[in-house]
């Protein structure tokens, strides 16, 4: 009797460790950005087609994470979905600048190795998340731009396409309106930056970011999306992060990076860490949101305004996509 009662004890330990084996494999969480919405004002098929697309999202991320696909490639391909969806501020639904162009940003970065790489002010580059791999991966360069950026990813059998691909009404559309009341942030507008950070399996953690910036941007205006350390950060030891909301706060608070500094050096938790990032971003009036993911795969999805298009999953099969501040 008493040997069974071991062994009891036995199997019961074996299945709690494999369980949390399995509670550690792998996990992803991104983003489409935050900004002013409202239950009210999003109609139900807006709100069907922002959530299919996020699910359609971490659904691939899920495939190929299970599949032993790095946490580096699992960016690169999620974001590459949310780029091609006209609904997200990142590859075809980019927003225009105040010259009636498209210039997009984007970065990524390894925490294993703290390799990163980034482009900015691009205006050809179909997918500008898979040209700031390239960058990373392929040159001895963090940080291309411009048409040098366009030259260099051309080279790397990255997909350029004629700046008009980027044209979508509703963007258009709203940089007319915001034309019209020059003084005025339409902080809605620039709503839908794309981002993702990911867990996978070998332990390893990978962020990556990509937008069009903000409406009616002037002067070759680069936000905090390509900038690593402000829009993107990753670290083994801490989190991986991606941020979205109104980009010169973001540089000016050093914020992806900080919230790594704040769980290395005072060993807050990857949830602690970006509440209290918000904190310092709302006491600057600044707005906006993070996603972020730690080594032991807990994730943290915070922001100050009354929305963020986010979502994540998990290999134990947890999973949530949400829109508005529930
Ligand atoms: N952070 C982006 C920028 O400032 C915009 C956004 O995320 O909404 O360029």
């Amino acid at each position: 009797m008493k040997i069974r009662f071991k062994y009891l004890i036995g199997i019961f330990f074996l299945v709690n460790i494999s369980l949390c084996i399995q509670a550690q494999e792998y996990a992803l969480v991104i983003h489409g950005g935050a900004g002013v919405m409202s239950r009210d004002r999003m109609s139900k098929e807006a709100e069907t087609s922002y959530r299919s697309i996020l699910n359609k999202a971490l659904m691939l991320g899920d495939s190929l994470l299970k599949n032993g696909v790095s946490c580096t490639d699992v960016v690169v391909n999620v974001i590459n979905v949310m780029e091609d969806s006209p609904l997200f501020n990142a590859g075809k639904g980019a927003v225009f600048t105040n010259s009636r162009t498209n210039e997009l940003d984007a970065s990524i970065m390894e925490g294993k190795t703290l390799n990163a790489g980034a482009v900015a002010g691009v205006t050809d580059i179909k997918n500008p998340i898979s040209a700031a791999y390239e960058v990373m991966e392929n040159s001895e360069h963090v940080f291309l731009s411009g048409n040098g950026a366009s030259t260099f990813a051309k080279k790397q059998g990255i997909e350029i396409v004629p700046k008009k691909y980027f044209f979508t009404k509703n963007r258009y559309e709203s940089l007319q309106k915001l034309l019209k009341r020059e003084r005025e942030r339409e902080k809605k507008d620039n709503m839908g930056t794309v981002g993702c950070a990911v867990l996978d399996k070998y332990g390893n953690l990978c962020a990556g970011t990509s937008t069009g910036g903000m409406t009616n941007k002037k002067y070759g205006r680069i936000g905090d999306a390509p900038v690593i350390g402000a829009g993107t950060y990753a670290n083994n030891k801490t989190c991986a992060i991606s941020c979205t909301g109104h980009g010169e706060y973001y540089i000016r608070l050093s914020f992806a990076r900080d919230i790594s500094a704040l769980m290395e050096y005072k060993g807050l938790s990857v949830n602690e860490a970006c509440k209290e990032e918000i904190r310092k971003l709302s006491e600057l009036e600044g707005t906006g949101g993070v996603i972020a993911i730690d080594a032991k795969g807990n994730i943290a999805m915070e922001f100050n305004t009354s929305g963020m298009f986010r979502g994540y999953l998990k290999s134990t099969g947890e999973k949530e996509i949400a829109i508005f501040t529930e």
